[in-house]
């Protein structure tokens, strides 16, 4: 079988970051399901789905065409929802919120099943999310769970929106990602925890390298 890496935790704890470079490091395809989630969750908005009509996004979600294009800038592919170009507005905290609310649905993480799974392909992939441990690849052969403190993590988001010229408080930044985690903790179905066979890192404190190198070290060799 084809070999999987998963690494889950919640938003700023560095996992998009550091599973695109360990991917890009072992030549593994990559899988940002936060990004399906975001785009669903967009998807909806723009078809002025009420994104709590359970039926409806789940319809929307099995019906949307999200598509990862190669490099943009920055090294993050592209994400085109429905043919449109949505890679600005995906990374905005609003589709972070609408993600977070539509993937407590059942009926939509259901729908997005056989997606992610089909990323598994030779060599081998590495799965960024929520539950890619223990949900949707639960025979992973390694886990990671990475997290941070709320503080660094809201810190890390900041300094990343500004980058692209997001204008954002800090404040804002931490009350809002505090409530998104809160609720993805929360949510009855698939909450955010640690597989048991998790290996969780810490990464308050410490630069990307080393998180790269501690994760690189998991792998078999
Ligand atoms: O990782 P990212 O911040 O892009 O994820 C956005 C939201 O999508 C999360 O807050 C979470 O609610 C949801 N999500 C999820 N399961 C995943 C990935 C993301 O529920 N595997």
């Amino acid at each position: 079988t084809v070999p999987v890496l998963t690494i889950d935790g919640p938003s700023g704890s560095g996992k998009g970051t550091i599973s695109r470079l360990v991917a890009t490091r072992i030549g593994w395809h990559y899988l940002d399901s936060g990004a399906l989630y975001r785009a669903v969750g967009l998807a909806a908005a723009w078809e002025q789905i009420d994104l709590s009509d359970e039926d409806a996004v789940a319809a929307c979600a099995a019906r949307a065409d999200i598509r990862f294009d190669a490099e943009s800038e920055g090294g993050e592919p592209r994400v085109i929802v429905n043919g449109k170009d949505a890679t600005h507005q995906l990374r905005m905290e609003t589709a972070g919120a609408a993600a977070s609310a539509i993937a407590a649905l059942p009926a939509v993480r259901a729908a997005l099943v056989d997606l992610q799974r089909g990323f598994r392909r030779p060599p081998g992939l590495v799965a960024d999310g929520r539950d890619m441990g223990t949900v949707i690849f639960p025979d992973a052969g390694t886990k990671v769970f990475l997290t941070a403190s709320a503080a660094e993590r809201a810190e890390r988001r900041y300094k990343q929106l500004k980058d692209k010229g997001v204008s954002v408080t800090l404040d804002g930044l931490l009350g809002e990602i505090l409530a998104r985690d809160a609720r993805d903790a929360n949510r009855a179905v698939a909450p955010l925890r640690p597989a048991d066979d998790a290996v969780s890192i810490d990464t308050t404190g410490q630069g990307i390298a080393a998180v790269v190198e501690q994760v690189l070290a998991l792998l078999p060799a």
